[in-house]
C-alpha cells in the first residue's frame, strides 16, 4: 500500500531531457519536484552562444512546442537547417539530403544546450504541479519498502520522499548507482572538440560533415553566420588541439575540413567531450525510471542523442498520464515497463547503427573504405531510401508516443 509522501514525482536532473519530462507533466495533479544540481544563472544563455549545441529534430520540437517551450527557444536563438552534407575524406563517396526533395520545409534546428534547458526551465516555473528545486544536487536515493517509494538526500542535507524517482541525471546517474543498476558499454578513443567559428563563406543553413579516418568533423550553422563544429577525433589529437594558438587552430581545421567553406576567420572558446557508449541493462526499478543519458549514451556522430533522451521523457510522461487517466498506479512496475518496452528497443538500435558507423568511418582498411564510398553513393541515388533514412532521423516516422507527432497533445486522447 501507498502511504504518505512528500513528492508522487521526484525527476533528480533538470537537463534537457529531465526538463521535458517536468514540462510535459507540468498541468496534472501530480505534486512534482525537479531538481537541478547547477544554480540557475549557470545555465542562463549568455550573449555569446554555448559551445554546446544539439541538432533538435521535429519529434523534440513537437515536443517543445507542446509543452509551450518552442517559443521560448525561438526567442533566444535557433537556427534551421534544411540541407545536410555528408562525405568520406578519403574516397569519392557522398551523400546530400535536402528538405525540399522529401517536401519538408526544413531538416531541423541547431540549438544551444543552454537555450534548450533554460527556456523548458522557465516554462516549468509556470506550471502549477512543479517545483523547481535549483540548485539541489540529490547525493544517495534508497528505497522505501514501507511506501514502495524512494527516499532521496542532497549534498546540503535536506531529505524528501516520493512514489516515484526519475533519473536525468545524466551519464554519471546517481539515481542509477543508488538502484544498483548495472551499465554496458565501452569508452571510445576518441574525444568532441566543440567551439563556434566563422568561416570566409556563408553555411547556407546546411549541417556539413566530413569523415575522417580520426572521426568526423561536423560543421553545424548557428544564427548568426557562425558554424558550431563538432570535431571528433583521437584523445592525444584532440589535447593537441585544444592547445593550438587560434590561428593555428584556424588552419588545422580549415585543412581537415578540406577548405569547403573557405578559410576560419574567427575562433571562439574550445572545449572538449570524451565519448562512449554505455546503455543501462534495465531501465525501471519499482517507483524508480531511468531516461536520457541516465539510461542510454550514444556516439555523437549523428546528433541523436537528446533526441533519443526526449522521446524517452514524452514515452513515459504518456504511460503516466495514462496510468493516472485509468486509475492505476503510475509509480508500480506494470507502468514503467510498459515505458521501458516501448523505448529499449528502439535505442540499443540507435546505438549499435552509431558504432557500426563510427568502426566503418574509422576503417582504413581498403576493401572497407571502397565498401563505404559505393554504399555512400548508392544510398544518395536511391531516393526513397534515403529519405527513409532522412524521415527517420527527423522523428517523423516510428512509434512515437502523442506529445512528439504532428499533433501533439499532452492528455490521454478519449472517444478514439
Ligand atoms: C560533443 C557532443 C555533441 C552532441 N551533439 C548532439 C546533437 O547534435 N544532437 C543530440 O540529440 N544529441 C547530441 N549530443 C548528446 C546530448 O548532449 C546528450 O544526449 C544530452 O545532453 C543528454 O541530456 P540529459 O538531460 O539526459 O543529460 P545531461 O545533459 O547530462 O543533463 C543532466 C542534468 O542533470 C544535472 N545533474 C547531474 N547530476 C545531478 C544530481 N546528482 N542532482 C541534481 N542534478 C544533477 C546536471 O546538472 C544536468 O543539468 C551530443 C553530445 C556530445 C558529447
Amino acid at each position: 500500500m501507498i502511504l504518505n509522501t512528500d513528492y508522487d514525482l521526484i525527476i533528480a536532473g533538470g537537463g534537457m531531457v529531465g526538463a521535458a519530462l517536468a514540462g510535459a507533466l507540468g498541468e496534472t495533479d501530480l505534486r512534482i519536484a525537479l531538481l537541478e544540481g547547477a544554480p540557475l544563472e549557470r545555465i542562463h544563455p549568455d550573449v555569446e552562444p554555448d559551445i554546446r549545441v544539439s541538432a533538435i529534430n521535429r519529434a523534440s520540437q513537437r515536443l517543445f512546442a507542446a509543452m509551450g517551450a518552442w517559443e521560448g527557444m525561438t526567442a533566444w536563438r535557433v537556427s534551421p537547417f534544411r540541407d545536410m552534407r555528408v562525405w568520406d575524406a578519403t574516397g569519392f563517396g557522398h551523400i546530400h539530403f535536402d528538405s525540399a526533395s522529401i517536401g519538408e520545409p526544413l531538416l531541423g534546428w541547431i540549438v544551444e544546450n543552454r537555450v534548450v534547458q533554460y527556456a523548458l526551465l522557465e516554462r516549468v516555473q509556470q506550471l502549477p504541479a512543479v517545483e523547481l528545486l535549483c540548485p539541489a544536487e540529490l547525493d544517495t536515493a534508497q528505497p522505501v519498502a514501507a511506501t514502495g517509494g524512494w527516499q532521496v538526500r542532497l549534498t546540503d542535507g535536506r531529505e524528501f520522499t516520493t512514489r516515484l524517482l526519475v533519473g536525468a541525471d545524466g551519464a554519471h546517474s546517481r539515481v542509477r548507482q543508488g538502484a544498483g543498476i548495472e551499465t554496458g558499454g565501452w569508452q571510445y578513443d576518441q574525444k568532441a572538440v566543440v567551439g563556434n567559428v566563422r568561416t570566409a563563406e556563408p553555411h547556407q543553413e546546411t549541417a556539413w560533415q566530413r569523415f575522417l579516418p580520426t572521426g568526423p568533423l561536423a560543421f553545424l550553422p548557428l544564427h548568426d553566420g557562425r558554424c558550431s563544429i563538432v570535431w571528433t577525433t583521437l584523445l592525444e589529437q584532440a589535447d593537441a588541439l585544444l592547445a593550438l594558438t587560434e590561428s593555428d587552430f584556424a588552419q588545422a581545421l580549415a585543412d581537415a575540413f578540406g577548405q569547403r567553406l573557405g578559410a576560419i576567420i574567427e575562433v571562439g572558446p574550445r572545449g572538449a567531450f570524451p565519448l562512449r557508449l554505455q546503455h543501462s541493462y534495465s531501465y525501471v526499478k519499482p517507483g524508480l525510471a531511468l531516461i536520457g543519458d541516465a539510461a542510454h549514451v550514444v556516439h555523437p556522430l549523428a546528433g541523436q542523442g537528446v533526441n533519443l533522451g526526449l522521446l524517452d521523457a514524452a514515452t513515459l510522461a504518456e504511460v503516466i498520464l495514462d496510468a493516472v487517466a485509468a486509475g492505476q498506479d503510475f509509480a508500480g512496475l506494470k507502468t514503467l515497463r510498459r515505458y521501458e518496452r516501448w523505448r529499449k528497443g528502439d535505442n540499443l538500435l540507435m546505438l549499435g547503427v552509431m558504432d557500426g558507423f563510427k568502426r566503418l568511418f574509422g576503417s582504413t582498411f581498403p576493401p572497407v573504405r571502397l565498401l563505404r564510398n559505393v554504399g555512400l553513393n548508392l544510398t544518395d541515388a536511391a531516393g526513397p531510401l534515403k529519405n527513409l533514412i532522412a524521415r527517420q532521423a527527423m522523428g517523423l516516422t516510428g512509434d512515437l508516443p502523442r506529445l512528439a507527432r504532428s499533433s501533439a497533445h499532452l492528455h490521454p486522447v478519449t472517444g478514439g
